[in-house]
């Protein structure tokens, strides 16, 4: 029997990590000018830090944690809550008061795999601790746009506010009271969630549960002054910055940390998994979990859902790749000087190529074009004897004679001039 990978763990093959290496510098590039620092962290975390951060009611912790039982500690699902530990953990706002802070790198939920959802899945997260100022929330958001937009994906932008611990209670008393009258109409899930987490019926994505909700209270309209002049103040950062958004008073996050600014990032190209990211503000999280009196605000894209649109769309904008010179040694004798001659190559930084198979030319041309190869050196035993080598220009197939003449030091010099002319 062959051992395969287990259900929705992937293998991303080297085909398709051309496009995972654009979307990770792409990403790096903009977080950067955004002043973001990379963070790393352990895939490992207790147990204890997602139950308490994420939420106990909230699907993640519910049901997609993979934990290992016995040792009280889990992969994680998400990357917020190891970045608030690591933070608390370093006291890194002693340094700087505001951090900014990215990271990218594998969560784990146990989840029905589908197109766009994974066991093992990517995400890249940007997050922004120690700021409250609205102004903070539009300039993340414009972050994720940003990156969206110079990867060329269409997306929608919709905005919500959860509200604070002043208003999010006595809002919470009202929609369960509502939620009551409707219940039976409701699916399993939400006649649950209803005791445990009423918020996120509003979410439901079912049909029956959607049109139910229409006529819930809003806590758009229940925001408290301080939450309703945030919302607003986020709404007027995000048009002065000429980011186009929605309100959409149905959207609930699934992670119960969330407070006031929630936003989801929507596609329409990818079926029923239409997040491509999301985030939101989290005030309190960090003083909830041991650390000091910080907001923070913070969101994560899915990087399978991103590579799969940027393939739909036909991969525009990812860079060329393969190799800038294939070297074909023809005969026995043209092996071991081309076999310098590519080692000198690539200590000059050129993507260099090479058979040593002394296979016919016909096969090495074939190879160099597997290899996506520029040009294409041919070196045969004659050819060598007279210190000479045919260059291949493997677009145009134009071919013309090059100057192997000298030592092999010499031979890479000329060979790099002719390559960058
Ligand atoms: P969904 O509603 O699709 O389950 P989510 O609300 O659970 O998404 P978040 O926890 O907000 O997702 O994670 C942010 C992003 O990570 C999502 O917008 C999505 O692009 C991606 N993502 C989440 N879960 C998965 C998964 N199982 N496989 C692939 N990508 C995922
Ligand atoms: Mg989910």
């Amino acid at each position: 029997m062959k051992i395969q990978a287990i259900n929705g763990f992937k293998d991303i093959l080297p085909d398709s990590v051309v496009r995972w290496q654009y979307i990770e510098q792409r990403a790096r590039d903009i977080f950067e000018r955004f002043g973001m620092q990379e963070i790393r962290m352990p895939i490992l975390e207790k147990t204890e830090l997602f139950v308490r951060s994420i939420g106990e009611a909230t699907d993640v912790v519910e049901k997609e944690m993979y934990s290992f039982a016995d040792k009280g500690i889990t992969m994680r699902p998400e990357a917020t809550a190891s970045i608030m530990r690591a933070f608390i953990e370093h006291g890194l706002h002693v340094q700087q008061p505001v951090q900014r802070l990215y990271t990218i790198g594998p969560m784990f939920r146990h989840e029905r795999p589908q197109k766009g959802r994974l066991r093992q899945f990517h995400q890249l997260d940007a997050e922004i601790i120690g700021a409250v100022e609205p102004r903070v929330d539009a300039e993340l958001i414009a972050m994720g746009q940003m990156l969206l937009d110079e990867l060329g994906l269409s997306v929608s932008l919709e905005l919500n506010s959860l509200g604070c611990p002043v208003c999010r209670p006595p809002f919470k008393e009202r929609l369960v009271a509502h939620l009551e009258g409707i219940s039976t109409g409701l699916c399993e899930d939400c006649r649950r969630r209803r005791h445990t987490n009423p918020l996120r019926v509003l979410d439901c994505k079912k049909p029956t549960c959607r049109e139910l909700v229409q006529d819930a209270p809003s806590l758009l309209e229940s925001l408290c002054s301080n939450c309703d002049r945030h919302f607003h103040e986020v709404e007027e950062a995000l048009s002065l910055l000429g980011i186009d958004f929605r309100r959409n008073r149905f959207m609930v996050r699934g992670l119960d940390y969330y407070t006031r600014t929630t936003f989801e990032f929507l596609t329409s190209d990818l079926g029923a998994q239409a997040a491509v990211g999301a985030g939101g503000r989290y005030d309190g999280l960090i003083e909830q979990l041991g650390g000091p009196p910080l907001p923070g605000i913070g969101f994560a894209m899915g990087m399978e859902r991103i590579a799969l649109l940027l393939e739909q769309q036909g991969d525009a904008g990812l860079p060329a790749t393969g190799a800038d010179i294939f070297l074909a040694a023809l005969g026995r004798d043209t092996v071991a000087p081309c076999s310098l001659l590519a080692h000198l190559l690539r200590r000059e930084g050129v993507r260099a190529a090479i058979d040593y198979s002394g296979r016919s030319l016909k096969a090495q041309l074939k190879q160099a074009n597997r290899q996506n190869a520029r040009f294409t050196l041919i070196v045969g035993d004659d050819e060598l004897a007279r210190r000479e080598g045919t260059l291949r220009n493997m677009a145009t197939q134009e071919q013309r004679p090059v100057d192997l003449s000298g030592t092999a030091a010499e031979q890479c010099q000329r060979l790099i001039r002719v390559l960058r002319a």
